[in-house]
């Protein structure tokens, strides 16, 4: 199928368009490039255009012709959502419906969303199954949710198929070693960990020692973000078999802590990674872990990669490229 991926040129968009290749597929990237590095996407057709921008999404749809549509371009730090939110609103919200609308216009009517475990908040229950009460404490997270509510609704009543994909904590990087997680800033512990191994920080602070978990520090699901990118080619795949439209979460039902992490980090290293306690991080959550079951029913997707496929693909690219992409 030919489909265009928005935030193609970002982390996760970028390793979806390589499954995507993989699995004989055709990728057309749309990105602005305000965070996403043209080096991440090497031999796909790249059109570098805004989703505010209606007419340029309107050309990119009559160019291509696309099946399908994948949409990762967003603003993600949650922080900064609290800060600038018309910057997230604007983006997020009044970007994708911009997209959806061009694609609807153009005739297509498979979309997938890339969500995030941040629209339930503070969870009730752990596992957190998709039918969790919907309660972001962030802005980030309230765009989201608003998108999936507009997608199930645009289902409903103009009949556009599309499937959620809540993500957990997407890390580690592509087999080939030349595509990883890059942010600026970076934010991620997976990538600040290695960015501290490799002398590209100071310190190592661990937020927080005093949560309501076993070591004090949070537990969250990493998933392996080739694991995430076959979960959507499976999500596409079900859509077009005429699959049913609704939000899956997308994690390996398994919880590590920061601690954990930074252990299994020092075993693939092969030294000991020194850390600080520094106070909490506003609007953690003590505890976020998936339960996946529903797409693995469903869909038969089953995660490959275990923590330490995880933190060991992670290196090697930062490994090879301590400045990300620069
Ligand atoms: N974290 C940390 N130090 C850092 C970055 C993150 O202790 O420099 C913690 C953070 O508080 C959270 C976990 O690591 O408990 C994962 O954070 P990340 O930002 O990677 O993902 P999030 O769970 O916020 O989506």
């Amino acid at each position: 199928m030919k489909v265009l991926v928005s935030g193609g040129a970002g982390y996760i968009g970028s390793h979806v368009v390589r499954q995507l290749q993989r699995c004989g597929h055709e990728p057309v990237v749309l990105d602005n490039l305000s965070k996403g590095h043209r080096q991440a996407v090497r031999d796909v057709a790249l059109v570098e255009t805004d989703l505010r921008d209606k007419d340029g999404l309107a050309r990119c749809f009559a160019e291509y012709r696309v099946d399908a549509v994948m949409h990762f371009a967003a603003r993600s730090r949650v922080g900064e959502s609290m800060q600038i939110p018309y910057d997230y609103y604007e983006n997020n919200v009044v970007g994708s419906l911009n997209l959806v609308k061009a694609a609807m216009d153009a005739g297509v009517d498979k979309f997938i969303f890339s969500s995030t475990a941040a629209v339930y908040g503070e969870p009730e229950e752990v596992p957190i199954p998709e039918t969790a009460p919907k309660a972001p404490l962030n802005v980030y997270g309230k765009t989201k949710l608003m998108i999936e509510n507009m997608l199930e609704d645009f289902s409903n009543i103009y009949g556009l198929r599309y499937k959620a994909l809540r993500y957990f904590n997407a890390a580690g990087a592509d087999a080939e070693g030349d595509i990883g997680e890059d942010h600026t800033p970076e934010t991620h512990l997976v990538p600040i960990i290695f960015q501290y191994v490799n002398g590209r920080r100071d310190r190592l602070c661990v937020f927080g020692d005093d949560y309501d978990t076993p070591d004090g520090t949070c537990i969250r699901d990493y998933v392996h973000v080739t694991d995430l990118a076959d979960a959507h080619l499976l999500a596409l795949e079900d859509l077009a078999r005429g699959g049913e439209s609704c939000a899956y979460n997308l994690g390996s039902e398994s919880g590590y802590s920061v601690l954990e992490i930074i252990r299994a980090a020092s075993e693939v290293v092969g030294r000991k990674i020194d850390y600080a306690i520094a106070p909490r991080r506003p609007g953690d959550p003590a505890k976020l872990v998936a339960s996946s079951t529903k797409i693995k029913e469903v869909l038969g997707w089953q995660p490959r990669f275990g923590i330490r496929d995880i933190l060991a693909s992670a290196w090697r690219f930062h490994k090879a490229h301590p400045d990300g992409y620069r």
